[in-house]
């Protein structure tokens, strides 16, 4: 398998057989986002599904006859679905809304793709900032997603302001120490 590449400059290079079985694949937009990432790991794969439009929401199964109510387990109002859940919803709004505020960042929220479009331009940002609110986009989708199948599956959910509490705890713990004071509100 291309071995005249490995030899070509005259040793063997570890680097160009690394670089050929990696094989090339376009890169993905998203990708500063879900991988420079440092959030925990289950809420970077619940992300990872949204992304791709995979998570099981109500649009998604009424589309195959699961399910007949397609209303919003997290406000009871409108039509479920990625889009809605993050962070259109008047629930999602004030949990996103009010993280973006502890970082001092003065934004409406908007659809989910807005807002990872929103990620996607702070995480070419090298400042403390821009890495706090990547952990934050990722936590707040895989809470909101806990507390919407706690809706479905217990029948009740925590407060948006508890949900707050909860990103920034699990961000908090994740972030360097220098960093934590910028999550004190
Ligand atoms: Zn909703």
């Amino acid at each position: 398998m291309c071995k005249q590449l490995f030899f070509s400059t005259g040793g063997y290079s570890i680097r160009k057989m690394y670089l050929c079985l990696l094989g090339q694949f376009p890169k993905v937009y998203w990708r500063r986002v879900v991988c420079n990432n440092f959030a925990s790991p289950k809420s970077l794969f619940i992300l990872w599904l949204a992304v791709h439009g995979r998570l099981l929401t109500k649009d998604r199964l009424m589309q195959w006859g699961i399910v007949t109510d397609g209303v919003c387990s997290l406000c009871g109002v409108d039509p479920e679905s990625v889009q809605h859940m993050f962070f259109q919803c008047s629930y999602a709004r004030q949990v996103w809304q009010k993280f973006l505020q502890i970082l001092h960042i003065n934004r409406s929220s908007q659809a989910f793709d807005q807002e990872l479009q929103f990620a996607m331009r702070m995480s070419k940002k090298c400042i403390a900032v821009s890495k706090l609110l990547l952990a934050g986009f990722a936590e707040a989708v895989y809470c909101l997603w806990i507390q919407r199948n706690q809706r479905v599956f217990v029948g009740h959910i925590q407060s948006a302001e508890q949900i707050v509490k909860e990103i920034v705890f699990k961000v908090a713990c994740r972030c360097r120490d220098s960093d934590i004071a910028l999550l004190l509100y």
